[in-house]
Parts: structure tokens; sequence; C-alpha cells
């Protein structure tokens, strides 16, 4: 993907004096306007220099509270702030309102993670809203433990979802597992093998650890009223299970008492 626009650099043909970069190009270099050499450790967790104190602060609660077993497994991360988070087909412009030919692309996004650079971004008004920070913290955090969770681990959570599907359960624990679960459901069965819906399937399952992940890792500071938990009682139960045996931490017998809840998840 990236070697083909090296082809014309160096060519002196005036025309086109900049090789063309692919709009996934064009997105991730814009990661380069909020990288910085380094900035406050928080539990391996590295913060801007360049965010506001109240920002730091409000980052280090959450991370604070996160179960040690959790940390030991995430690789060294940092976080940055952006004032805007826009995206294009996927792909996501830090400060920057993306330009696909001369149609303006639009699109909020609240965080934004670069799994193999190893950053989290924050869009800055995520900060106004503290229980949501957490929550999307949590969830980005996610992105990075399930590469590392292994095959087999991996794959029984998936094969609790395909039990999930097979029973008709609906609901989800956040928007981005749920769009994407809307998407499986409006196009038939979910074991069809086409290519397209084998990765919609896959970014779903993925998605879906993270929104539960992030669901048992807020534990006593989650709203138990929000809009985007809408898991019947008996399915978060199961997932808050599971999600526990994948990693491996039972969250009860945890030292952090206000870490992971210490127990399923009641009634919302
Ligand atoms: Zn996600």
């Amino acid at each position: 993907m990236s070697s083909r626009a090296s082809s014309t650099s160096g060519s002196r043909n005036r025309r086109r004096p900049r090789p063309r970069r692919t709009l996934a190009q064009r997105a991730k270099a814009t990661l380069a306007r909020v990288r910085f050499a380094s900035g406050e450790r928080i539990g391996g967790m590295e913060l801007s220099p360049r965010m506001t104190r109240a920002q730091q602060r409000a980052l280090t609660f959450w991370i604070r509270r996160l179960p040690d077993d959790i940390v030991a497994r995430l690789p060294r991360l940092k976080l940055a702030v952006a004032n805007r988070l826009g995206s294009a087909q996927a792909h996501v412009f830090i400060n920057e309102a993306p330009q696909d030919g001369n149609r303006l692309l639009g699109n909020h996004l609240h965080a934004v993670s670069y799994i193999s650079q190893r950053y989290v971004v924050f869009q800055r008004d995520l900060f106004r809203q503290r229980v949501e920070l957490g929550r999307i913290l949590y969830h980005e955090l996610c992105h990075f433990l399930w590469p590392r969770l292994g095959n087999p681990r991996r794959r029984s959570y998936q094969a609790a979802l395909r039990e999930e599907f097979r029973h008709g359960t609906r609901g989800e624990l956040g928007y981005s597992s749920q769009w994407r679960k809307d998407e499986l459901r409006a196009n038939g069965d979910v074991s069809r093998r086409g290519g397209g819906r084998r990765a919609l399937w896959r970014d779903y399952v993925c998605e879906s650890f993270c929104d539960t992940g992030s669901f048992v890792l807020l534990g006593s500071e989650r709203r138990a009223k929000h809009s985007e938990y809408t898991l019947s009682l008996a399915a978060r139960q199961r997932r808050h299970r599971w999600v526990e045996l994948i990693w491996g931490v039972e969250t009860s017998s945890n030292g952090k008492r206000n870490g992971a809840e210490s127990a399923p998840p009641t009634a919302s």
C-alpha cells in the first residue's frame, strides 16, 4: 500500500512535483501533529506534555483505577489530545478537515488508536464528560489488549458471540459494536463466508470485545442508564464472565477495590 507512492519522487516532471499519496497515507501522516518525545508517565502510559493539567488529571484518574493485571498486559502507550478528529472512509485525520477530491468529509470522533505506533489520540471536547472519557479510554485500551490475547482466547470470545447471534440476542454495550451488528443482521446469515462480510464480522468481534471490556472496567463508575448499553441483563452477565475468563483476571479478587467491579453487573 505504501510503496506505490515513491514512484515519482526525484522526478523532474514539473507537473507532478510531489508523489501522490493515498487517503490512508495522508491520514496516517497527520499523527505527526500530536506526536511527542516524552511526557509524564502514569502506569506504563505517557501523557503528552501539550495536555493541560486538567486533561492530565482526568486521564490519570482513569488510568490509576485499572487493575494491575490489565496494565501489565498493555504495551507502553502514548496518549495525546487533538482539537479535531475527522474521518474519511474509515481513515482518521488529526486537526484537519479531510477532503476526498472536492468533497469535505466529516464525522466527529471521540478518540482513535494507532495500534502499531502505540498512540491513543482523544478529541479535546471529550474531556468535558468525565465518565465518557473513562468509557472511551477503556474501549481504546482494549484495542491494544485484543491482539495480545492469542488465537484461542480470541476464538472463544468469537464463539460466544456466534452463540448470541444464534439466539437472536439484541443490543450491545456501545455504538461501535452496535452498528456493525446491525449491518451483519441486515445482511442475513452471520456464518456466510463473503470476503467483505468476514471483515465486518472480524471488526464486530473486536469492537464488541472493546465495548464489553470497557463496560467491565468502568465498574462502579458505570452509568447504568447509558444510552449505548442496550444488551439484556442476562447477556451482560454472560459477557462479564467471558471477559474475565478471557483476561484470566477475576475482577472480584483484584486488590484494587475501585478497579473493575466486584460482581456481575446489575440491572439498568
Ligand atoms: Zn473501537
